[in-house]
């Protein structure tokens, strides 16, 4: 096979479904065996009355306990461990939205397989050799920046450390180098499109971008299709979370329907966030992830929060690992207003799907006099904002009306100049909760 739909890693990458699920079984048991010798894992797995011998194979999986969040903080920082700490080459610590930050470990061996994941994930997308790799992502703690670097070396990318922000710079980089593959958040992505304009450069024009990774904070398809028309690139979903190494997780092919889980490395379940039954494919749930290929910290039906269903029937591309639908968002993102359930990206989707609608847009929960508001403040495009007020007043009733469709909540819209809201260096945040005294925001700053 050539093309794009060429394999990066055949021997596994291409397995048939029933050698992948032998290996996953392999590796599986073998996972058990060494995260039980973890100080957090010993004392789970006595707690629960559980007897390893137990467990036969991954059929038996959910009779394992879940882990989450809370547990990392509680056996921070480092009774997860597996290794004795001279096999440790990398630490990195999830920011996480409240309290205690969480720790992750990698050997040589992790930091090894999580860059085959990362090459094997951008390959998919056609990134060769001789290709130009601009990372516009947050270096440091945050994993986008070095799992995606490690990466794209590997893969044998000319690539360039940018890190993200300094707009002007990104583009000199991306003319005197020829940056033909980049990585970069949505929010950014998006603002950087602002900058664009600006500068009066089209990209299809002027530079020679091909292929655009975005990931680390949820976005919609409605994002995506404007990402495509201006940039001229193909736009690929990246998934990941420091818990599991970071980006690599699942990724999208050259098919776009979908981002393939890599199951040789992950066991993947979706389960009901209430009950933690799993739920059938097809029906949103919560990502449950098991690590089978890692030494230093492996974690089991790690609890991830976020809300995906299982893509059913099998990818154009001839790959059998898995895919999972966009994330919709964390459960914890999901706020209630007026007795309705909403996610940021719902209110997203209406917004994007408007041409006047420019890059940024936040949405604040207000109390007055015992009635809860949401008020949307969105930034319009410089075409837009030259208008006169009768044509921005119509706008602005628009977008209400456009949301009240589709939330069944009327919300308040403020029209705001472009570039006007508070911009975040690293994930967008796109909810305040000034309900209730507390500020509750939906992402963490990175
Ligand atoms: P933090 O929890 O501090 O934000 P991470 O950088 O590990 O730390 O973030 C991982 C989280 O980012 C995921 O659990 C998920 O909520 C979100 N995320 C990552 N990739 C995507 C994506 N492609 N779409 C939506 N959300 C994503
Ligand atoms: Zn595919």
């Amino acid at each position: 096979m050539d093309g794009q739909n060429a394999y990066w890693d055949g021997e596994v990458e291409g397995l048939a479904r029933d050698a992948l699920e032998s290996l996953q079984e392999e590796r599986f048991m073998a996972t058990l065996r060494r995260a039980a010798a973890s100080p957090f894992y010993h004392e789970k797995l006595k707690a629960a009355g559980l007897d390893l011998r137990a467990i036969r194979g991954l059929q038996d999986i959910t009779k394992l306990p879940f882990t989450t969040k809370a547990d990392l903080r509680a056996y921070y920082p480092d009774g997860f461990l597996c290794v004795p700490k001279e096999k440790l080459v990398r630490l990195h610590v999830s920011s996480g939205t409240t309290g205690q930050a969480t720790a992750v470990y990698y050997t040589k061996r992790d930091v090894d397989t999580w860059a085959h994941l990362m090459a094997r994930c951008m390959y998919m997308t056609g990134a060769r050799p001789g290709d130009v790799f601009q990372n516009m992502t947050g270096y440091g703690l945050f994993t986008g920046g070095l799992g995606f670097h490690y990466g794209g070396e590997l893969l044998g990318m000319l690539t360039i450390p940018s890190g993200p922000g300094n707009s002007k710079r990104q583009l000199q980089l991306m003319r005197d180098f020829g940056t033909t593959v980049v990585h970069v958040i949505p929010s950014y992505a998006l603002r950087f499109m602002d900058f664009l304009m600006e500068q009066g450069v089209d990209p299809k024009k002027d530079l020679s971008l091909k292929i655009m990774y975005m990931g680390a904070e949820p976005y919609s398809e409605e994002v995506r299709r404007r990402v495509e028309a201006f940039y001229g690139v193909k736009a690929y979903n990246s998934y990941g979370l420091s818990e599991m190494n970071g980006p690599g997780v699942a990724f999208e092919c050259s098919a776009q329907q979908g981002m393939h889980l890599w199951e040789d490395a992950y066991i993947l379940e979706v389960v009901d966030p209430e009950t933690g039954e799993p739920v059938p494919d097809g029906v949103v749930g919560e990502l449950v992830l098991t690590t089978i290929h890692r030494e230093g910290m492996p974690l089991l039906r790690y609890r991830t929060k976020d809300l995906t269903s299982v893509v059913k029937g099998t990818c154009s591309c001839g790959r059998v690992h898995r895919r999972i639908a966009r994330i919709q968002g964390r459960s914890d993102d999901m706020f209630i207003i007026k007795g309705v359930n909403i996610f940021p990206i719902q209110v997203e989707q209406v917004l994007m799907a408007i041409p006047e609608v420019g890059a940024n847009y936040r949405i604040l929960l207000k109390r007055e006099r015992d009635v809860d508001e949401m008020v949307v403040q969105v930034e319009v495009t410089d075409r837009a904002f030259i208008e006169d007020m009768r044509h921005l007043n119509r706008l602005r009733e628009k977008i209400v009306h456009e949301l009240k469709n589709e939330l069944l909540v009327t919300p308040f819209v403020e029209l705001i100049e472009p570039n006007g809201l508070p911009k975040e260096e690293g994930k967008a945040v796109r909810l305040i909760d000034l309900r209730g005294g507390g500020v509750r925001a939906s992402t963490p700053f990175v």
